[in-house]
């Protein structure tokens, strides 16, 4: 049984709008995370118990739950819209886990809410199955990120470009609110319902800041970290959002809105997978701009709260919103140093870095198994990713910098190995593989693929080589290859 709190839904009601979720007609259990129901101390026998599926298909409101769909504004492709809101989920509470975290338990495609414009607010079985590997995947390589905890099909057929079964995702994360739920009030000039949101977003996630002088300039100080440092993370994997707008965008800096995301195989910066993102907005390279974009959209709402003289709150919020390049720059340096196996860092690193990233995009080299082959490179060992990293003589040659430049660490070679496995992951969910995965569950009803590719990218750093067919890239790697939205 789950013992909902309900903070949320204890602020101020302009915040959401009261919803029920709609009862499917035949809800059924494909998949539950037991690792992640474990850590919320959810009891697993529970998790399959019927009063569970009742719950996480919506068909019953369990005691304590207030069912709420959240409202938010936001910039969709650098437009403009003032209202979104949650249009296709429903927040059933809160779940406080043994290490004292809260955790939003949200239903996601389970219909209609207030803001669900034109849509059905449903979602359909492809893209659910989806973000559930992709939020593990994410986990599971250490990226701040929403998690889920359960699949329930509904039992429906949702219209979409065919009629296809409709699915509910259980979404798990440590706060929904978004940059666009800053930009909501602060365009309607609702700047008490601002301080109200900003205040329980400090409580919540950022405590330690709350008794701070200027608690809100803190509270900038630190999204914008969180933000930088997510995205050097991102593409420290190849992972590309694909919808980076500012209602995607998580106020405590976690991976949220799986939509069209995917990991590039062979490096090219400009790669951009989204079937509507027609001007490479959202390409791979973009994303650190992009963020910077957005966090000026988050510095602009807090302009009432950092000072009460305008011109002052723009020069402090300007200050901020400067030293984002730097900020990226320096944990984009941390990541790839931890990729190379480099424990300190020398001027020289962005040059032996960036000469990489060349001959990566030059010899069309395949992103994450051009790092993973590091670790072979330095022990010596031939196998099938030394084979195929080696067929690149730019590659060789610099892998003879870089060997010279752990050697003037003086790092033992049992670290440096360490460093090498733990840092460059040999498993990702590679766009062919979810791809025939989740074709083979929606289309033939078989989940064998799905649960083992599921089973793989949840230990992404364990290298086998008997698990050869999932380590590389197809023939034709990611070309013509697009994302959609799933809506
Ligand atoms: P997304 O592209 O998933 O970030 O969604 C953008 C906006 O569209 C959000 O307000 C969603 O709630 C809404 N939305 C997406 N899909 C649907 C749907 N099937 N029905 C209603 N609203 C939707
Ligand atoms: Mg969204």
């Amino acid at each position: 049984m789950i013992n909902f709190e309900n903070s949320f839904h204890e602020l101020n009601n302009e915040f959401y709008a009261n919803v029920l979720p709609s009862i499917p007609p035949k809800p059924e259990l494909l998949a539950c995370n037991k690792n992640l129901a474990h850590k919320l101390g959810i009891n697993l026998s529970w998790l399959e118990s019927e009063e569970a599926l009742e719950c996480f298909s919506g068909s019953k409101i369990i005691k304590n739950s207030n069912p709420l769909a959240m409202v938010y504004a936001g910039h969709q492709f650098g437009n403009w819209v003032p209202r979104l809101g949650d249009g296709r989920a429903v927040l059933l509470g809160e779940l406080i886990d043994k290490d004292n975290q809260r955790w939003d338990i949200q239903l996601k495609g389970s219909g209609k809410t207030p803001f669900s414009r034109s849509g059905d607010g449903k979602a359909v079985l492809g893209p659910v199955l989806r973000e559930y590997l992709i939020s593990e995947a994410m986990s599971a390589l250490r990226i701040p990120t929403t998690l889920a905890l359960t699949v329930v099909k509904t039992g429906e057929r949702i219209q979409r470009e065919a009629l296809l079964p409709g699915a509910i995702l259980t979404r798990v994360a440590k706060s929904h609110i978004r940059v666009g739920t800053f930009q909501y009030f602060a365009s309607r000039g609702e700047y008490d319902i601002l301080k109200t949101l900003s205040d329980y977003v400090i409580n919540r996630h950022f405590p330690e800041i709350k008794n701070k002088k200027n608690k809100y300039l803190e509270f900038l100080k630190i999204a914008i970290r969180a933000q930088a440092k997510l995205i050097s993370q991102w593409m420290s994997v190849s992972f590309i959002h694909g919808v980076m707008n500012t209602d995607n965008c998580s106020i405590i800096g976690d991976t949220i809105d799986y939509g069209p995301c995917a990991f590039m195989d062979i490096f090219k910066p400009e790669t951009v997978f989204s079937s509507i993102d027609t001007y490479g907005r959202y390409s791979y390279k973009n994303q650190p701009i992009i963020c910077q974009w957005n966090l000026i959209q988050l510095a602009n709402c807090l302009l009432p709260l950092l000072s009460n003289n305008k011109e002052k709150s723009i020069k402090i919020a300007q200050n901020e919103i400067d030293r984002f390049p730097k900020l990226f720059e320096s944990f984009w340096l941390q990541e790839m140093r931890k990729k190379l196996a480099l424990k300190s860092g020398t001027l020289k690193d962005t040059k032996l870095i960036t000469e990489l990233h060349d001959i990566m995009e030059h010899d069309k080299l395949d992103f994450t198994l051009t790092f993973s082959s590091l670790y072979y490179v330095f022990i010596n060992k031939n196998n099938v990713v030394f084979d195929y990293i080696n067929k690149s003589n730019k590659f060789k040659k610099w892998t003879l910098k870089w060997k010279n430049r752990l050697e003037s660490e003086k790092n033992s070679k049992a670290n440096i190995v360490k460093l090498l496995c733990n840092s460059n992951p040999s498993i990702i969910p590679r766009n062919h593989l979810v791809e025939e995965a989740i074709k083979l569950a929606v289309y033939d009803n078989n989940y064998s693929k799905f649960f083992k590719l599921m089973e793989l990218v949840s230990k992404p750093f364990c290298l086998k080589e008997k698990n050869r067919y999932y380590l590389f890239p197809p023939k034709d790697s990611d070309k013509n290859f697009q994302t959609f939205c799933g809506t």
